[in-house]
């Protein structure tokens, strides 16, 4: 039987910087599996400009660069597309991402993501993309880290992808808005503190209605 495969594919002008996060723990072993692709392209490789630049400055005036759309537009001309793909650009003014929406994107086959730098990117690659994603309210220095972070969460959703023992079930955001109870390991007291002594008392039923009551109420 085939298995579900999904191709993540980041357009960045750091294509290695993300090298030592995808190849260590669950998505190395994902890789390896062939449940999924991690796949980085140097956006300088898809410019016309002799000095591979990919940004100018932005007309009206202001600080910094902005990148330029036709090396962008370049560069996912020259992708590979799956059948089921959806172009994301990274961009604080996007639409925040959540839970929902990981589950959501894991019924692609392809991801692919769109990562400025500097001042972000001229507004006419709109035209281009299918989403605008944000991580959350803040500023990063580029959309590399936004990119890994919904890969992560949208992979877990992989069927394979996680072992038995990082389980999706009775995780936070499992049932919309509620987020996990406290977990506790050996041993039983740590420098006077305690483990709730009804997680030592083998009574399931009661376990599970301390952890029910245990559960905050977090965003969906
Ligand atoms: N000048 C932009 C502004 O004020 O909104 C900020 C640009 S930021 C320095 C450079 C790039 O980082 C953005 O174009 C985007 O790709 C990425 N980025 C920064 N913050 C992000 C966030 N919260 N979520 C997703 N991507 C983000």
């Amino acid at each position: 039987m085939m298995s579900f495969y999904m191709r993540f594919d980041i357009i960045t002008i750091f294509p290695h910087l993300l090298d030592s996060y995808t190849n260590e723990s669950l998505l190395k072993r994902a890789q390896k599996n062939n449940l999924l692709s991690i796949n980085t392209h140097d956006l300088r490789a898809h410019t016309n400009d002799p000095h591979n630049k990919v940004d100018d400055t932005p007309y009206g005036g202001g600080p910094g660069m902005v990148y330029q759309v036709e090396p962008v537009v370049q560069a996912l001309e020259a992708l590979p597309r799956d059948k089921k793909s959806t172009v994301i650009l990274t961009s604080p003014r996007g639409t925040p991402f959540s839970q929902k929406m990981a589950k959501q994107l894991s019924k692609y086959d392809q991801l692919i993501f769109v990562c400025p730098r500097y001042e972000g990117i001229d507004e006419r690659i709109k035209k281009y993309i299918d989403k605008e994603i944000s991580i959350g309210p803040y500023v990063l220095n580029g959309g590399e880290i936004a990119a890994m972070v919904v890969i992560e969460a949208v992979s877990r959703y992989i069927p394979g992808v996680l072992g038995k023992e990082e389980s999706l079930v009775e995780e936070s955001f499992s049932q919309e808005g509620v987020l996990e109870y406290p977990q506790y390991t050996r041993p039983e007291t740590f420098r006077g503190s305690w483990v709730p002594k009804i997680l030592l008392s083998g009574n399931h039923k009661k376990i599970a209605e301390w952890r029910a009551k245990k559960s905050p109420k977090g965003a969906t």
